[in-house]
């Protein structure tokens, strides 16, 4: 018999589950990456629960790696998995593939209290789902089912986040997710500096790059294969280039996994790697000889394994000591997924090499922003709340000095518990649209007021309706500029031809003051930093920052343009100024 000594943070997400399970049965997830040592955590909370236990994989390997972690510890643990042909349900605590257990649910009759489901990051909402179809069983059996999920990468590209509430007190999502609390997360950059990962080596090393910046992404957020098949059939060149380099890098390097983007393109790499020591698994490759090259792999008689998609999650060969990222991983969670393959603890491993030759300018300890990101120069940046202070990370732009002098964030993500414990967010907006009814500030998406309930107009309409008429101007603004005369400020909105159009507010006149600070001293630096201006001159100082709208909209009186609509923080299918 082993004995553990688990890791203060692995001790620390027991006791967060345990405390979370006391007050509630609301499902709940832990954030680890990859390499923290999950299957301990898994262990030491069986061996803690009273009831019976069942644990959830996706894939036998980790079935095996689960329950081998636990009957370390002394005991004994029942395995239902079709793969590793043993299907027991008779033991306290059973490990399963949820393949083989949601085939079978006829056969689970007596209660679990705690359902534990690994790399949970799989888990959809769709009830025909195999997760959904055990849990829905499993509720039967007993209603006060407790349910935790495990994974390194709580974000899914075109789903989104898997669960809603963070513990830090912030909110992912307004919508219902299969987890509703996330009680406990590590980030990489800890893991490292602590020592129980390896730190990568990030080297801008690569020769030559692929460039997929032109493909369109599907609705998921991810390239379909096809023109990117066609794309690196003409870069043919490249790929060999590319793979001489990773031969030479990985002279002194025991273990290097290549992830290629599609089948084709797999081949092809494993063409020009040398043939005696390279292999590649893809999602056909027979069971039997996908374990044996895995096998091959971590004995080190290959050296070079390629995957397409397959090998992200749930595989573990720690002497891997060199990652090349020949695909595009689309966000910041996938890049991460990759690069953790190569971070495991091995003996004499100082460094993992990571290569990218995708271009894909994901910084490694970057948190997941959880929308896609809006274009390459984006990054992530820190956006404080004007109303609660909460940092939000929000996609952006800095200048050179790291001031933000752009982002993407609609809403402040924070929460304050209710009296009854419930989290509810705060109700700062960045990007709004007021409710042209009751002035209540709606998100840009919003169809009814959330408020007054009225149905607020769509910007595409109000512009499809002002494009027809004979009397009205639609310009597509690329900025503003100021002018003060006296108590008087003018707006003076530009297209990108250089044509104006204007209006001014009288600040003697309160309620022209008001207008004024509603359009632009509540949007002020992007409505990070709202203000009320008092004065004309005020306005002057500070008018770089005012913040312009994208579409305004003029109606002919007379001989003049009378400004009628200003329509800010637009994101419909008119293009806008200086877009392509
Ligand atoms: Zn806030
Ligand atoms: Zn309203």
């Amino acid at each position: 018999m082993t004995t553990y000594t688990l890791r203060p943070y692995q001790q620390e997400a027991v006791e967060r589950t345990l405390q979370h399970f006391r007050k509630t049965t609301e499902p709940a997830v832990i954030v680890l990456p990859t390499g923290a040592g999950k299957s301990l955590v898994i262990a030491e909370l069986a061996r803690l629960a009273k009831g019976k236990i069942m644990i959830l994989a996706h894939v036998k390997e980790l079935v095996e790696q689960n329950h081998e972690k636990f009957i370390a510890l002394g005991r004994e643990a029942g395995i239902y998995s079709a793969g590793l042909k043993r299907k027991q349900t008779n033991y306290q605590i059973t490990f399963a593939s949820v393949q083989s257990i949601s085939r079978n649910l006829d056969s689970l009759i007596d209660p679990y209290s705690l359902l534990i489901i690994d790399e949970c990051h799989r888990l959809s909402e769709d009830e025909d789902s195999q997760y959904q179809k055990t849990i829905a069983h499993l509720r039967s059996l007993d209603p006060d089912l407790r349910i935790l999920g495990l994974t390194a990468t709580p974000y899914r590209l075109g789903l989104g986040w898997i669960y809603q509430y963070h513990y830090h007190g912030y909110i992912r999502s307004e919508d219902s997710k299969p987890f509703k609390f996330c009680i406990y997360e590590l980030p990489l950059r800890y893991m490292i500096s602590k020592g129980y990962l390896t730190p990568p080596r990030l080297e801008d090393a690569a020769i030559a790059q692929y460039d997929f910046s032109a493909i369109t992404p599907d609705r998921f957020g991810q390239l379909p294969e096809k023109p990117v098949n066609e794309l690196l059939t003409r870069c043919k060149r490249v790929t060999n280039s590319i793979c001489q380099q990773i031969e030479a890098l990985s002279e002194h390097r025991k273990g290097v996994m290549i992830f290629a983007a599609t089948v084709k393109h797999a081949h092809e790499v494993l063409s020009y790697l040398p043939s005696q020591s390279s292999a590649l698994i893809t999602g056909e490759t027979p069971p039997e000889q996908r374990d044996q090259l895995i096998r091959d792999f971590k004995s080190q008689h290959i050296k070079y394994l390629i995957n397409v998609s397959v090998l992200t999650t749930g595989f573990d060969a720690p002497h891997v000591d060199m990652i090349a990222i020949l695909r595009p991983t689309e966000s910041v969670s996938l890049y991460q997924q990759i690069a953790g393959r190569g971070l495991r603890l091995s003996p004499n491993k100082t460094d993992c090499l990571i290569v990218d030759y995708a271009g894909n300018q994901f910084n490694l300890f970057h948190p997941e922003v959880g929308t896609t990101k809006p274009n390459p120069d984006s990054e992530p940046v820190m956006v404080f709340c004007p109303s609660c202070e909460f940092g939000n990370t929000f996609w952006g732009k800095k200048d050179t000095d790291g001031n933000v002098i752009e982002h993407y964030g609609r809403r402040c993500q924070a929460t304050h518990l209710s009296e009854q414990g419930e989290p509810i967010q705060c109700d700062y907006r960045f990007r709004f649209k007021n409710c042209p009814f009751c002035n209540a500030e709606n998100d840009i998406a919003a169809r009814n007021c959330h408020q007054c309930h009225e149905a607020i107009i769509d910007p595409d309409d109000q512009l499809k309706k002002a494009l027809q008429l004979k009397d009205a101007l639609v310009m597509r603004c690329a900025g503003i500029s100021i002018e003060i005369k006296e108590s008087r400020v003018t707006v003076i909105y530009h297209d990108e031809q250089g044509e104006t159009l204007q209006e001014r507010f009288d600040f003697a006149s309160p309620g022209q003051r008001q207008k004024f600070n509603q359009l632009f001293g509540r949007r002020f630096q992007h409505a990070s930093k709202p203000i009320q201006f008092k004065k004309a001159r005020e306005v002057e100082q500070l008018a770089h920052h005012l913040t312009s709208p994208d579409f305004v909209i003029a109606r002919k009186k007379g001989k003049f343009w009378q400004i009628s609509e200003r329509i800010f923080d637009y994101e419909g299918k008119y293009r806008k100024a200086h877009q392509l």
